[in-house]
């Protein structure tokens, strides 16, 4: 008999998260997965079953009944691997996963390595790479916008805009190569004008995809945003209001939140990873000075500001001084007034008109849903379509699409120089194999190593 599986070990996982839970799945792929399973199962014979049916049944280790489980089984190649697979749903207790865990390795099952199962399930032509990548996109994915992205991602959107383009190179390339046979007999059948405007349709096509990287970048790590000013200006309290628990040090003494704490806030479906500092007065404190350095460091680095200010301590002549010494590179940037409840008609009228101005106070937490508005807006994300535009969010991809790019400059000119057939070949076939590295047609054991270790056990 012809083996059918490309692997034939049985691998097997805990997919649920470690703690006790109301239950854990445990999960079997390869030739062995239902045989092992049913080897200590008591229940029905589960090599006789069909695929996509679930059975009751207990566990036994031997005699002893280690727990009464329900199995799933998917039958080869209708399964997320395409191997035989089955899912154990115990009791979610770690000890009764240990149990059961240990059972099934003595029985010939072998502990899966992190991401093996989505790895097997790319090496058995269930997706694609960039699919395969989307798979821990979704798993990682907080907010509205990265589960959409990571969504569409994996149901091959971003990959099928990559095949398209490949597909039309491909053509071209076999058609010069094609030319190549018939050696001094001077033909051509590959149109150069034609190929000439294919080429500029890809790399408009490549530098769209590259500016979507900007969002992309956005929507999956979040905004970089720092919060800065004066200190005692209320940065900490307004932080804790925002992350709704303490973790920024709130004190009476000037300068005191000397580190960065960072944390991550979800708003309108946006991530924003806060970056908290030291305060920005000039000192010569030596520590508070290393924060300050450090401040204009954060600065740098982050996407977006937001400036507080005390609005009882403050003129707007003084807040626009500051503003114009702290933007340098005119980064969105949101002027916030703090402590509007201890301010007088008088301050709170003086900024009343300031444009683009919050008024906030972060103590009595008044007024945050305007802040939490206007960052919303400041990001911008509300002219987007998530829905029609592709959307790079993958690094490596963005790397991949350079490299494209760079090969595809090669080839126009060497069209422009009348470059012989040959060469014109081989810098298509250089732009076609980093595409190919996207979805995965060319692939190399470091790259695979390196997409799918970095999965989760038991995906
Ligand atoms: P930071 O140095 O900018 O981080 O300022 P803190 O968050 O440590 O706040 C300095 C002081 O101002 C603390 O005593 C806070 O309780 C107080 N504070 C912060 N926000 C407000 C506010 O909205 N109203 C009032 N009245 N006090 C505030």
């Amino acid at each position: 008999m012809i083996n059918q599986f490309l692997h034939n070990d049985t691998i097997a996982a805990v997919a649920t998260a470690a703690g006790t839970g109301a239950i854990a799945v445990i999960r079997l792929s390869g030739p062995e997965a239902i045989s092992i399973t049913n080897s200590v199962f008591k229940g029905k014979d589960l090599t006789q079953q069909a695929s996509h049916t679930i059975h009751f049944g207990t566990l036994r280790d031997g005699d002893k009944i280690i727990d009464e489980v329900l199995i799933s089984l998917f039958v080869a190649p209708h399964s997320y691997t395409k191997e035989n697979v089955v899912e154990i749903s115990c009791h979610g207790s770690d000890f009764i996963v240990q149990q059961i865990m240990q059972l099934l390795l003595k029985k010939g099952a072998r502990l899966a390595n992190a991401g093996e199962f989505t790895k097997r399930a790319f090496l058995n032509g269930q997706f694609d790479l960039a699919q395969a990548e989307a798979v821990a996109d979704l798993i990682a994915s907080d907010s509205a916008l990265s589960h959409e992205v990571a969504m569409k991602q994996m149901r091959g959107g971003f990959s099928q805009e990559i095949k398209r383009l490949r597909a039309e190179l491909v053509h071209f390339a076999s058609m010069i190569e094609l030319e190549l046979d018939f050696g001094e007999e001077d033909v051509e059948f590959a149109d150069r004008d034609q190929l000439r405007s294919l080429i500029l349709n890809i790399q408009q096509i490549i530098r769209e995809l590259l500016k979507s990287f900007e969002l992309g970048n956005v929507i999956k790590n979040g905004v970089p945003t720092v919060i800065v000013g004066k200190p005692n200006a209320g940065k900490s309290t307004l932080l804790n209001k925002l992350l709704n628990e303490e973790k920024a040090i709130v004190s009476d003494v000037p300068g005191t939140t000397r580190d960065f704490i960072e944390d991550e806030i979800n708003i309108g479906g946006i991530t924003f990873r806060f970056i908290d500092t030291a305060g920005l007065r000039e000192t010569t404190d030596k520590v508070e000075a290393i924060g300050v350095e450090r401040t204009m460091q954060k600065l740098s680095q982050s996407s977006l500001i937001i400036y507080l200010f005390d609005i009882t301590g403050t003129t707007p002549e003084e807040l626009e001084a500051e503003l114009e010494k702290l933007n340098p590179k005119k980064l969105p940037f949101l002027p916030v007034a703090n402590k509007i409840d201890q301010a007088t008609p008088d301050q709170l009228a003086a900024f009343a008109g300031m444009a683009g101005l919050v008024q906030i106070s972060a103590a009595e937490g008044a007024r945050l849903e305007e802040l939490k508005q206007a960052l919303v807006n400041k990001v911008n994300l509300g002219k987007l379509n998530t829905q029609q535009q592709t959307i790079v969010t993958n690094l490596r991809h963005v790397d991949s699409l350079n490299k494209t790019y760079e090969a595809l400059d090669d080839v126009l000119n060497g069209l422009g120089l009348g470059m012989s057939g040959d060469l014109v070949a081989a810098d298509i076939r250089r732009a076609l194999y980093s595409l190919g590295m996207i979805t995965g047609e060319i692939t190399t054991d470091d790259l695979l190593d390196n997409i799918f270790t970095k999965f989760c056990i038991g995906k």
